[in-house]
């Protein structure tokens, strides 16, 4: 069994603590939420009815049925309407099936569903007064009888939240030093080595040395490309076959998973990247009072258990 190891971030001023449990089954480190629905609101012909859900846009029309489909947030923290909670929230129910998660939708399905992303983001990144679009995933996993509906959020926020400000000085910083971008180096360095959990000609799939997720894994493109708007069609394919093997694998431990798309900031050229990260136990003591996390699994047993 590895040793305890504190890590820095490769460019950030972040430490964790990868302290890895003698555990039988790797499941253990997960306490699964109980989901469970009544009925389930993205269910046509519920999710179709303008009075129960506020209608954005319907994708991929097959005699008359939508196959990817957007809708706004009953009832959202953020409204364009509301000046002190200014921003737009969207909800993307990415398969009309019910009871299917991401992962089990074919590659060239999952492509579509990052088209309407890019879509949506074009969309939102336009509207006055948006500075920052993330889009994300919350997966809590399948539990019990009732299966949620698979589906993905999109928030545009006035602001540029200080996480991401943070990040992106600390790369403009790396850029000055060393001329070159972090997030292509790091692609570099960790070529052939312990942590890399898969790859192809267009995406390199990496546990990040500095993991603070347990089987966290993040999803780069080997080109230098600043928003998802760059990928092309053979990268896009790629990042979605790569997904889907993830996520699966990730099936048999039962962990839930959050996924977000960090895309370069306007006036930047920084690279783009998918951040999966599956979801730790509550945070205790150390996490929420010095922002340092411990990580159970190291980021090379976490790529061992991905290429198995
Ligand atoms: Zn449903
Ligand atoms: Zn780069």
């Amino acid at each position: 069994m590895q040793e305890s190891e504190i890590r820095k971030d490769y460019f950030l001023e972040k430490y964790v603590i990868i302290a890895p449990k003698r555990l039988k089954k790797p499941e253990k480190i997960y306490q699964k939420p109980e989901t469970k629905v009544e009925s389930c609101v993205f269910c046509a012909p519920d999710v179709d009815d303008p009075q129960k859900q506020i209608q954005v846009k319907d994708y991929y029309l097959e005699g008359g049925k939508w196959g990817v489909k957007v809708i706004g947030n009953l009832f959202p923290a953020l409204s364009l309407n509301n000046i002190k909670a200014y921003g737009e929230q969207e909800i993307v129910i990415e398969t009309r099936k019910h009871g299917i998660e991401i992962h089990e939708l074919s590659v060239d399905e999952i492509v579509k569903v990052f088209d309407v992303y890019t879509d949506r983001y074009n969309t939102l990144m336009e509207k006055d007064g948006i500075c920052y679009t993330i889009v994300f995933k919350n997966e809590g996993g399948k539990a019990g009888a009732s299966i949620p509906h698979s589906h993905s959020q999109i928030i545009s926020l006035p602001i540029i939240p200080p996480k991401i400000a943070e990040e992106s000085a600390a790369m403009d910083k790396y850029i000055d030093e060393h001329g070159s971008c972090p997030y292509c180096d790091i692609i570099k360095s960790e070529k052939g080595g312990p942590r890399v959990i898969a790859e192809d000609e267009h995406i390199f799939v990496l546990a990040p040395y500095a993991s603070e997720s347990p089987y966290g894994a993040w999803f780069l493109p080997k080109r230098h490309i600043r928003n998802i708007n760059d990928l092309h069609e053979n990268e896009k394919k790629s990042l979605a076959n790569f997904l889907k093997k993830i996520l699966t694998k990730l099936e048999e431990i039962d962990a839930p998973y959050n996924y977000f798309i960090q895309n370069s900031l306007d006036l930047e050229s920084h690279h783009f990247i998918l951040k999966l990260a599956p979801r730790p136990n509550i945070w205790a003591g150390l996490e929420l009072g010095t922002g340092i996390i411990i990580n159970p699994v190291s980021p090379e047993e976490a790529t061992k258990f991905y290429r198995g």
